[in-house]
């Protein structure tokens, strides 16, 4: 599949003409409050919108393939007959343009357990209607640590297009046939690669590298032998137990299900993001909670990214996104406990 260039005002027009075919656009766009400097993903209703020079957008994009809340079923009493409604499972064709690449790597991390033992059909769904256009990163900042987890600031994981910053425009690299698709439907707005194109992705790797220089394996080992160490506890007096960090994570991916009645004879079956971090999360209906501090609470948070994920799907569960870091309120740094228990695994003699 051959590299083209599209200038921003081909890329405009390309929004423009996916929008007028009634297609979802989405992209980061800044954000007005609470924080007018930030960027978030956004439907956008003109190609004007589009910020794609600002920082890292605040939510990932998890959000669009797994709402934060939504219906499973609708249920209905009529005597004693009860009638079920299933959620529509039509999704909306959505093409996502400048995407992170820790974000389109993040959903085919997930791809592993949505449809490891139940294919979990509303997340299929929205992934095949929803096409990626990744943009190489511009900006990073010392939150990232893409690299310490097998990606980088120009990782193609998860993209069907990959674009990169080339003078006034874009490199484009399709990378899957539905990529190679949306340039062979939109031919006017692509133009030749020259052959050996400028790209202007280098220099930030090094910085994000710089951030952190942990090897994966040896947190796992330290982490699959470390139960109880006396770090968790330590954690634990600073961690609020909000959930912020999951929630902005783009591969936390833990829900509850409730039942919603609406009057005494109707309802709807919903889930909702929910995280390891509260208390609530385990707690039996005896009363029991088998994770009763936020020590236990933090402890499964690493354990499952860096220890249990891997052993079951050979996928880190993390993409170094750095948002748990800027979004925690008390100030827990992940990039620092990583080196802190990288250099406990590698401490002379073993780990401790
Ligand atoms: S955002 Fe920070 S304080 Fe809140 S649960 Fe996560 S680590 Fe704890
Ligand atoms: S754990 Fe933190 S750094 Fe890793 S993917 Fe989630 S939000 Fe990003």
């Amino acid at each position: 599949m051959a590299t083209k260039t599209i200038s921003k005002a081909g890329l405009s027009a390309l929004v423009r003409d996916l929008l007028s075919a009634g297609t979802r656009v989405v992209a980061p766009v800044r954000r007005r409050e609470p924080d007018p400097g930030g960027v978030e993903y956004a439907e956008l209703t003109s190609p004007d919108q589009m910020c794609l020079d600002g920082p890292q957008p605040s939510r990932s994009l998890k959000e669009w393939i797994f709402p934060p809340s939504e219906p499973l079923f609708c249920w209905r009493q009529t005597g004693s007959e009860i009638q079920l409604d299933p959620a529509p499972t039509a999704y909306p064709e959505t093409v996502v343009v400048g995407a992170r690449p820790c974000d389109a790597a993040a959903l085919e991390i997930l791809d592993r357990v949505m449809g490891w033992d139940y294919r979990d059909e509303p997340w299929f769904g929205r992934r095949q209607a929803t096409l990626l256009l990744v943009l190489a990163c511009q900006q990073c900042d010392d939150s990232c640590f893409c690299t310490a987890v097998g990606l980088s600031p120009t990782s193609r994981r998860g993209a069907d297009c990959f674009l990169t910053k080339a003078g006034d425009g874009f490199s484009v690299d399709p990378i899957t046939p539905r990529g190679q698709a949306l340039l062979d439907r939109f031919p006017a707005h692509f133009g030749e690669a020259p052959a050996a194109a400028a790209r202007e992705a280098d220099g930030l790797e090094q910085k994000v590298r710089s951030n952190l220089s942990a090897r994966p394996d040896r947190i796992r080992g330290w982490l699959e032998t470390h139960f109880d160490d006396p770090l968790w506890k330590r954690l634990a007096l600073r961690c609020h137990g909000c959930g912020a960090c999951a929630f902005v994570c783009p591969t936390c991916h833990c829900f509850d299900i409730v039942d919603e009645p609406d009057g005494n004879d109707r309802g709807t079956r919903r889930r909702s993001w929910d995280t390891c971090q509260t208390a609530l999360f385990t707690l039996h209906t005896s009363g029991h909670n088998p994770r009763p501090d936020q020590a236990a609470r933090y402890r499964q948070r690493l354990l499952h990214k860096f220890a249990v994920y891997p052993a079951r799907f050979d996928e880190v569960l993390c993409t170094g996104c750095g948002r748990c870091v800027r979004v925690c309120p008390a100030g827990m740094d992940l990039v620092e406990i990583l080196a802190e228990i990288d250099r406990a695994a590698e401490a002379p003699g073993g780990p401790r």
